[in-house]
């Protein structure tokens, strides 16, 4: 990460852990190895939109499993895709944080309803311990990325608990790595200087390969991003979903460090 003047933090924010929380094992693993790793947020994704039927996470079957990881004083940080989600995860989960804890909850890429997002920001907005995170939305336009944060702003979130992050954007043309999702650093650093809100970029996300995981996280710390948000799984290949592009945590330490051996 580029730490000149122009990141909005003094301390990058690290979201870390597996796509989708599966197990109470796969769980009970990510919380020892983030906790060495002194990140930031765990994410315990409880609810996947899917492209086709197929395992869409533990939905509220999972709650338990955040409650876990804010009893073992880490924070959790999860996807919610309706505000019924919101509500139900921070009555659950607020109660149990450990002193100084956060939850963070996250809007997704497909969620692009203004209504939802305005509606979880002003659930989210009720706790002061509650950040939210906004994923820009899958197709290329800067107003419609501008759009998303005036939404949940006007829904009450304060600038210090709102997060933006850049995913980058489905590849239409030009693509000679085959991104799953390519960025867009200049726009990204528009919409950080127009809005002044911290931006985190997800390697994950974008590279869609481990290989091009690295790739994206190297290029991305040429631009001043406030942290990032990137997939970790035990074992990547048996990973329910983005088998692909998850790291292993050894990976993952190189990525945050690219001269570890
Ligand atoms: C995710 O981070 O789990 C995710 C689904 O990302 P996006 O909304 O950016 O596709
Ligand atoms: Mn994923």
């Amino acid at each position: 990460m580029n730490t000149n003047k122009k990141t909005l933090r003094k301390k990058p924010i690290i979201i870390a852990g597996p796509c989708a929380a599966e197990s109470e094992e796969q769980i009970e693993i990510a919380i020892r190895e983030g906790k060495q790793r002194k990140i930031d947020f765990l994410r315990v994704n409880l609810w996947k939109p899917r492209t086709k039927p197929g395992f869409d996470g533990l939905g509220k079957e999972g709650i338990p499993l955040l409650v876990k990881v804010a009893k073992a004083d880490i924070n959790p940080a999860l996807e919610v895709i309706t505000p019924e989600h919101a509500k139900m995860v921070m009555d659950a989960v607020l109660p149990m944080l450990r002193k100084d804890g956060r939850l963070l909850l996250w809007i997704g890429s497909r969620n692009q309803n203004h209504l939802i997002q305005r509606e979880i920001a002003r659930i989210a907005s009720k706790d002061q311990r509650v950040y939210l995170l906004v994923k820009n939305q899958p197709w290329v336009s800067e107003e419609h990325w501008e759009g998303i944060i005036g939404h949940v702003l006007s829904g009450g979130i304060r600038k210090v608990n709102l997060i933006n992050c850049h995913r980058g954007f489905m590849p239409n043309g030009h693509n000679p790595l085959g991104l799953r999702n390519v960025p867009d650093f200049a726009m990204a650093m528009k919409i950080k200087e127009k809005t002044k809100v911290p931006i985190l970029f997800d390697p994950s996300h974008t590279g869609g390969i481990v290989e091009n995981v690295l790739k994206m996280a190297q290029e991305a710390a040429q631009y001043p991003f406030d942290g990032i948000i990137v997939e970790v799984h035990h074992n990547p290949k048996g990973a329910l979903t983005d088998a692909k592009q998850q790291l292993t945590w050894k990976q993952f330490d190189k990525l945050l460090k690219p001269n570890l051996n």
